[in-house]
């Protein structure tokens, strides 16, 4: 077999054979396959696509590329969940916390950021010796002793996808269903989650832009975890403005820890607290989702889900006294206030503007393995709905330099719209099914 040969059958719109998936994947984490190839052949995929024998062929390829953990010997139930990708999207850092506070082991591979989205990975190194690279011995340890762990693909761990997703954060091969929905299924598989759920995020701020192509994605990542013998459950939320109030690596970390403290924005919190309601009904702690929100409620009231995360960040090797107190973390040398410049009602904050604008910063990385800077970004202090005077704050920009900063401010500015009528708040989640 040849790569070109299975690159070529793609962009020629055939489909590829098991073997042929399982070649190109192998070929690719043993360096037999370089880059170009690889990068050529993702483009193909994501112009010509895959159908669903594919996409499931790809993901178990993907996933086998490594250990598939089993840790059955450790607990039954090992839940987890997963974003699609978004803007200030900051979810797992405070929903794990709350459902391992809760009793259930939470065993979890993140990612980096991708394109304008931001990555769990990426905030949590905000952190000093915070390491996203355990071994799977360490994963398993570290789930025995404290039933929580957060890291990223490993040698051992799906390292298929900690190729692919480097390659296409910076060739435009993010946006493809059967990308995306390999890219996460395999790593939940891989990591032994035996109940996951999905947030696929949709809007302007996330890689399925309308409703019809988000459940498309979702339904298809809810085959794969059918075939694989999972539990999957799967939420649609919006991504048309950024999640809460922090977009960039520390200052969302900062802002995760603050909605532990109970101090975090309403709409951050809220979705938090779904989130991890969906997790504690599959995980069998509650037989309802108002219960369950109660239940994670009362760890961010008690202290028990900010006393996980701090363990959580101490098994890692970080130090546990950035969570304890934020304001250790990196902050950018330059803060601008930024004034709306009319009256009226916040009509629109595009969340893909903001999220390209925080990778310029220095947020995101343009070129594979790129440092990123994790003090840069913005803080959006007014959404969707919101009524605003002229001149009152609209946004803040942390930047590393004032001509990086001035750019940010026009780039966000431009991202805003305000209308002289009022304007409806965005919902958080939409149906799973059309109305
Ligand atoms: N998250 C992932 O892990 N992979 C993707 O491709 C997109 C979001």
């Amino acid at each position: 077999m040849r790569a070109v040969d299975i690159i070529i059958k793609k962009r020629d719109h055939q489909s590829l054979s098991a073997e042929e998936i399982a070649f190109f994947v192998n070929g690719y984490v043993t360096g037999a396959i370089p880059d170009y190839q690889a990068a050529a052949w993702a483009m193909a995929v994501l112009l010509n696509g895959m159908d669903d024998r594919e996409t499931a062929d790809l993901t178990m390829a993907m996933a086998n590329s490594g250990q598939v953990l089993d840790l059955s010997d450790i607990v039954d139930v090992v839940v987890d969940k997963h974003s699609t990708g978004g803007v200030g999207d900051k979810t797992t850092i405070a929903v794990l916390p709350m459902v391992a506070a809760c009793g259930l082991h939470c065993g979890k591979m993140s990612g980096r950021g991708l394109g304008f989205s931001g990555g769990t990975l990426d905030k949590l190194e905000s952190i000093p010796g915070y390491r996203v690279d355990i071994s799977t011995a360490e994963f398993r340890a570290q789930l025995r002793q404290h039933g929580i762990v957060l890291t990223g693909q490993s040698l051992d761990l799906a390292p298929a996808d900690g190729k692919f997703y480097a390659l296409r954060d910076v060739t435009g091969t993010v946006p493809s269903i059967p990308l995306i929905a390999s890219s996460i299924m395999s790593k939940k598989i891989a990591s032994g989650a035996n109940a996951i759920v999905l947030d696929v995020k949709v809007g302007n701020g996330a890689f399925m832009e309308d409703l019809p192509q988000a459940r498309t994605l979702a339904s298809a990542m809810r085959a794969i975890g059918k075939l694989a013998g999972r539990q999957v459950v799967t939420l649609l939320s919006d991504m048309n403005q950024p999640l809460g109030v922090a977009v960039g690596n520390a200052l969302e970390l900062a802002e995760a820890i603050d909605t532990l403290n109970a101090a975090g924005p309403a709409d951050f919190t809220h979705h938090c607290l779904h989130a991890a309601a969906h997790m504690l009904v599959l995980g069998g702690k509650a037989p309802t989702l108002q219960q369950a929100e109660q239940l994670a409620h009362q760890t961010i009231q008690s202290g028990s889900a900010l006393r996980k995360l701090e363990e959580l960040v101490q098994a890692q090797g970080g130090d546990p006294a950035y969570v304890r107190q934020p304001s250790l973390l990196p902050r950018a040398p330059f803060i601008q206030t930024v004034a709306a410049p009319a009256s009226g009602f916040v009509a629109e904050v595009n969340a893909r503007l903001v999220g390209e604008a925080a990778v310029d910063l220095g947020a995101g990385r343009a070129k594979k393995g790129d440092p990123i800077d994790h003090a840069v970004g913005f803080r959006i202090l007014r959404k969707v709905g919101d009524a605003i005077e002229q001149g009152q704050p609209l946004f803040e920009v942390h930047a590393n330099s004032q001509p990086s900063l001035q750019t940010a401010v026009q780039r966000v500015l431009a991202a805003h719209r305000i209308s002289p009528a009022p304007v409806q708040p965005l919902p958080l989640f939409y149906t799973q099914d059309p109305a």
